[in-house]
């Protein structure tokens, strides 16, 4: 397993994701600060016509046109300067974000290809969903929008106190009060850790909700099936209802301190007027002050709104950076190695005293030893969670074993890369999935670079070429699209087709337990027995009369290898061989009688 180095934080992080696009994303803040300074100076031209104009109230003929002019010349600049700065700002911030965020997907897509299988059976497909489609999205608006407007959100503020503070210091420091007084109120109550772990215990609330409601969906047939109503779905409630618990506590925690912020935060003329008031006998001139006194109140009052949207952006970014923490969460799972060199020749498959546990505590699979020798066929049985699929998925890596190893042609299989693993084994799933595409490419799926003719032959071979034939496209026939639908037994052939083309030396396969008809069964067990020759199979057998002939079976009960031989010697020597082949004589001859009453069963 590879280890990464532990990632950097918050704004660091942001930045590494971008790459690349740093830079532009620098400039786009560096022009947002720029139309930021355009929209001040407005204030100072305005300062300055009512300045003249008080002058020479007494006689406006003395009123200089060309001051006015120039106040006015330079006003029209800012803005189209500001228009200037705040378009090109937010196209460039734009164009990056769906850059950074189109490479990060794919980055979360690849990663989350490489990582075990063991990831996704403790992950539910609604978190894996959130991240991928939330988390990112959230990211690329803050990218978009937000990270421009923190930049104009603090600067603003700062060049507006700067000026402020250039005309008159003390009615700065009186337009500065309110706002250093619901500060100082809000971050003392949002900073105590009960309301940090809130916002995490809120997060963790929406993700839980989000995962079971794609579940509820995924589950919405058995639901149906079994007639259960909603609250008989009991996860879904109780996670709602915690949703909705935590959504009102976090609100009742905030509702006071937030409260207090919005009562002080925009109250600067309730302190400027009375300071105006006080300070006038101070003034030199009355004339001179009055446009000062006016400037205050219309900038000090307008202070307002940029400070409010920096207050918002910081607790944006705040969600934004768990969203980041989850994102990083499958950034940085282990990943199976991809630098394995070893590159096996022979084909048999050896189990040395392998263990393995989903969980701590109990073993799925324990202590186990045995060799598949190349061409030949080997029958895996046992009872339901004795540990045969997790035996065949250790084989394809999809979980490393705590202990012992696998061996292809003798190479330890964490020396090979999953690339060259894949060239050396296929496994037809029990219950295959096909994609929403043409039946063509789902065959294709085994080897992208086969011939169309290719294709055919492995359909042949897999005993599915004239079902395909009778689909309205044939071969390019999507796949749930004009009717076209296959059986589940038409679906394992299809799946058998892959593998035919894939045309690797190891094969595992998964017999299918619910065979629509006997015809789909024995096209199906054509199709395995053509598979197999000259390869070294493993066949998970539910029903024993399919492995009988094999070249030897392996018995598997709860977890452990409790018998390895052919069929009469296991009938023999084997205890819980004879109990399974017994159990499986019972089944077969099972049949509903009809009596007077109704029916009974055998
Ligand atoms: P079989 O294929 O013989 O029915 P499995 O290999 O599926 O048996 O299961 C072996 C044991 O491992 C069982 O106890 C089962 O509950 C457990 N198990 C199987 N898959 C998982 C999983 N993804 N997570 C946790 N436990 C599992």
């Amino acid at each position: 397993m590879k280890q990464r180095s532990k990632p950097k934080k918050g704004l660091a992080r942001l930045l590494e994701l971008a790459g690349a696009k740093k830079q532009k994303l620098i400039a786009a803040c560096l022009l947002s600060v720029l139309s930021s300074a355009a929209r001040i100076v407005p204030f100072f031209t305005i300062y300055n016509v009512i300045l003249e104009l008080l002058r020479h109230y007494t006689d406006l003929d003395q009123i200089n046109s060309m001051r006015i002019f120039i106040c006015t010349a330079i006003t029209f600049a800012a803005v189209l300067l500001y228009g200037i700065c705040a378009f090109s700002s937010s196209a460039l911030a734009h164009t990056a974000a769906y850059d950074i965020i189109y490479e990060l997907r794919l980055k979360l897509v690849e990663k989350l290809s490489r990582i075990p299988s063991g990831y996704f059976t403790h992950t539910t497909q609604g978190a894996i969903k959130k991240i991928l489609s939330d988390d990112a999205e959230q990211l690329e608006v803050f990218l978009a929008h937000h990270i421009c407007d923190i930049a104009t959100a603090i600067t603003m503020p700062v060049f507006t106190l700067l000026y402020l503070f250039f005309m008159d210091y003390r009615l700065a420091l009186v337009t500065l009060a309110p706002i250093v007084i619901s500060f100082c109120l809000l971050s003392t109550c949002l900073n105590k850790p009960d309301k940090a772990a809130l916002q995490v215990e809120l997060a963790n609330a929406q993700e839980t909700m989000q995962g079971t409601i794609v579940e509820y969906i995924h589950g919405m047939p058995v639901v149906k099936v079994f007639n259960r109503t909603l609250s008989a779905f009991q996860r879904y409630e109780r996670d709602l209802s915690n949703f909705v618990h935590v959504v009102s506590k976090t609100a009742h925690a905030n509702a006071k301190p937030m409260g207090a912020y919005y009562a002080f935060f925009g109250a600067q003329l309730l302190f400027l007027i009375p300071a105006s008031l006080l300070l006038i006998p101070t003034a030199k001139s009355y004339l001179d002050f009055l446009p000062v006194v006016l400037l205050f109140f219309l900038v000090g009052s307008g202070l307002k709104e940029p400070m409010e949207d920096m207050m918002v952006k910081v607790l944006d970014s705040n969600r934004v950076i768990e969203g980041m923490n989850r994102i990083d969460g499958i950034l940085m799972q282990d990943e199976i190695s991809e630098t394995g060199t070893g590159n096996p020749t022979g084909y048999d498959v050896t189990f040395e005293q392998v263990s393995f546990s989903y969980s701590e505590g109990t073993q799925a699979v324990r202590n186990v030893s045995f060799r598949l020798p190349a061409d030949s066929v080997t029958g895996l049985v046992g009872p339901s969670g004795g540990g045969k699929s997790t035996l065949a998925q250790l084989i394809l890596r999809f979980y490393e074993p705590q202990q012992g190893r696998i061996c292809i042609g003798g190479v330890d299989i964490r020396n090979i890369s999953p690339a060259r693993l894949t060239q050396l084994v296929s496994y037809v799933f029990q219950d295959s999935f096909l994609f929403h595409d043409t039946v063509e490419n789902n065959i294709r799926m085994g080897n992208t670079t086969a011939s169309q003719k290719q294709v055919e032959q492995a359909a042949k071979n897999a005993g599915i070429h004239d079902t395909i034939m009778a689909l309205p496209k044939g071969y390019a026939t999507v796949i749930g699209e004009q009717d076209a639908y296959l059986s589940g037994g038409e679906k394992q052939r299809l799946a058998i087709a892959r593998v035919f083309l894939r045309d690797t030396p190891i094969i595992i396969l998964d017999e299918a337990t619910a065979y629509a008809d006997a015809e789909n069964e024995a096209n199906i067990q054509q199709a395995f027995a053509r598979l197999s020759r000259g390869k070294t199979v493993l066949m998970i057998a539910h029903r024993l009369k399919t492995v009988e002939r094999a070249d030897q079976l392996l018995v598997m009960d709860t977890g452990e290898l409790v018998g390895a031989g052919t069929h009469e010697r296991l009938l023999k020597d084997c205890g819980p061989y004879a109990g399974l082949v017994a159990a499986n004589e019972r089944r077969d001859r099972w049949t509903i009688k009809r009596s007077g009453k109704g029916g009974d069963a055998e």
